[in-house]
């Protein structure tokens, strides 16, 4: 796998095939067992199979699991300041190769590669940020009557798994990564069967910055896998990040051995844009809160809320805005927009259009397949970015999440009416506020339930930032773990 991210700097659109073994247990690559259910794996720019997927089975998740309790009874006994020390390393490692894994990962996940680089950035500054942490973590000491005391340890919990999804491959494998390994855990993650490439690259990292062997694991699959690993009597915690229907089953899952649960799901978010924002700055913002990794993002504002005044100039600014994105090869860096994880997801999306333009929403623009004119992206999952107008809050495209890049924008004339038809879901991730008012806006970011709420921008994660949610959104039992 080193070659291949070393491989990355002559590589293209179109170009490059994995062949590497995926799975990462003992401090090594592991070749899976059982080539039955083998799955494709396919480039989305090109339609192009990548790699070959082979889910890891019982016997194979139980490996990866022995291996981090084995390498965590040596971990979780090392100070916090020699952990910092190794998982600095491994930030600095990832630095120096952020440009090749960045490749690697537009090419297994279709986004573009300006933000892919910044996805990477995300990663070790994530690493950096919990190794900064992890000196730092000590227990109480309690005075009680007569010279007595008590004291409390911060222990760490063991063998922690974590299941992705494919949107952000890389940076999330590091989020679950950070936290857990600098409080004394050892991991094994499992990412998504549509996005195995890069995962399996950071747990190298980690082995070569100096983690015990087999501290940080990879097993590859789907579903079957994921539930293994729920089951699993010796994982402790389960970290997941994916869509509510399959967050309940893990919690579900999960509850048989009692193990810790953070979820980390979807959302359908609400952007309020009223009459006295900058609009130059809303459009940009709203495009940012729909387009970024082709709209594929759990925090996207999605359902538009425009004060009526202002809806005229807005949709004329936003389409022209919208219909100016060039979509195409993801790894030029004039390109904004590629294309979407997958045939089927591609599909839904539009299928969700479709729906759409039933139920009485107008296309302003996009929401078409779309070829790009180099030929080699004939076969990719393009599609145009949509902007849908008319829209009413019982509509489909209005209440499900999509995951696809279409913006619903809905008219609204007063600040209370607003909140209650933004609050009125079942989600509650994030949340975005345009306005120059500045008591408004903190008015507004008080009344929206919604872990995150932007005002007059969007879209930005630093890892300093508590990311918590309401409702059917995000379950944080444990930002840290310990
Ligand atoms: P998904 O729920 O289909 O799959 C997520 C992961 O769960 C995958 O690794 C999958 O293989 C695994 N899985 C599927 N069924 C399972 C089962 N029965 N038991 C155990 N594991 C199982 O989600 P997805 O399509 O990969 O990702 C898109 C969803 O993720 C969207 O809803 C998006 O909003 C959400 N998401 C949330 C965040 C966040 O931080 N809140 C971040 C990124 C994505």
């Amino acid at each position: 796998m080193a070659q291949l991210v070393d491989s990355m700097p002559s590589a293209s659109t179109g170009s490059v095939v994995v062949t590497d073994d995926l799975n990462y247990w003992g401090g090594r690559r592991i070749k899976s067992k059982d080539g039955a259910t083998t799955e494709p794996v396919f480039e989305p720019a090109t339609g192009r199979v990548l790699c070959q997927m082979v889910p890891c089975g019982a016997e194979e998740v139980d490996q990866a699991v022995q291996s981090a309790q084995a390498a965590y009874l040596k971990w979780s006994k090392m100070a916090g300041i020699e952990r910092s020390r190794v998982m600095l390393e491994a930030a600095r490692i990832i630095r120096e190769r952020r440009d090749n894994i960045a490749k690697l990962e537009v090419i297994n996940n279709g986004k573009t590669i300006t933000e892919a680089e910044y996805d990477i950035d995300a990663a070790w500054q994530c690493i950096e940020y919990y190794a900064g942490l992890a000196p730092t973590l000590s227990g109480q000491h309690i005075q009680l009557p007569g010279g007595a005391f008590a004291y409390t340890r911060r222990e760490p919990l063991g063998v922690c798994a974590g299941i992705l999804a494919w949107n952000y491959p890389f940076m999330i494998a590091a989020w679950k990564c950070a936290p857990a390994l600098a409080c004394g855990n050892a991991v094994v993650f499992k990412p998504s069967p549509m996005t195995p490439v890069t995962g399996v690259i950071l747990a190298e990292i980690f082995h070569e910055a100096g983690v015990p062997v087999g501290l940080v694991n990879v097993v590859q699959g789907g579903a079957e896998t994921g539930s293994l690993l729920c089951h699993h009597p010796n994982v402790a915690k389960v970290s997941f990040t994916g869509s509510v229907p399959t967050g309940k089953k893990v919690m579900e899952m999960s509850a048989k051995t009692v193990k810790h649960v953070t979820l980390e799901l979807g959302g359908k978010s609400p952007l309020l844009i009223f009459k006295d924002c900058e609009l130059e700055n809303a459009v940009r913002g709203a495009l940012m809160a729909n387009f970024l990794t082709q709209g594929q993002v759990c925090t996207n504002g999605t359902r538009v809320f425009v004060q009526r005044e202002i809806m005229p100039q807005f949709l004329e600014e936003v389409v022209k805005r919208t219909k100016a994105i060039v979509v195409g090869d993801p790894l030029l860096t004039e390109t904004r927009m590629g294309g979407l994880i997958s045939k089927p997801q591609l599909d839904k999306v539009l299928g969700f259009v479709a729906q759409a333009k039933k139920e009485g929403a107008r296309v302003l623009c996009g929401g078409e397949p779309l070829t790009p004119s180099d030929p080699k992206l004939k076969n990719g999952y393009f599609m145009s970015p949509c902007v849908l107008d008319n829209c009413r809050d019982d509509m489909t495209c209005v209440k499900e999440e999509i995951f696809g890049p279409v913006m619903s924008v809905l008219p609204f004339d007063t600040e209370e009416e607003v909140l209650q038809r933004a609050n009125n879901t079942t989600f509650g991730l994030a949340s975005g506020v345009f306005t120059r008012d500045i008591s408004r806006a903190h008015r507004v970011a008080a009344n929206l339930e919604a872990g995150t709420c932007y005002i007059n921008t969007y879209s930005i994660s630093p890892v300093e930032v508590p990311f918590g949610g309401y409702k059917m959104s995000v379950k944080k039992l444990y930002q840290v773990m310990y």
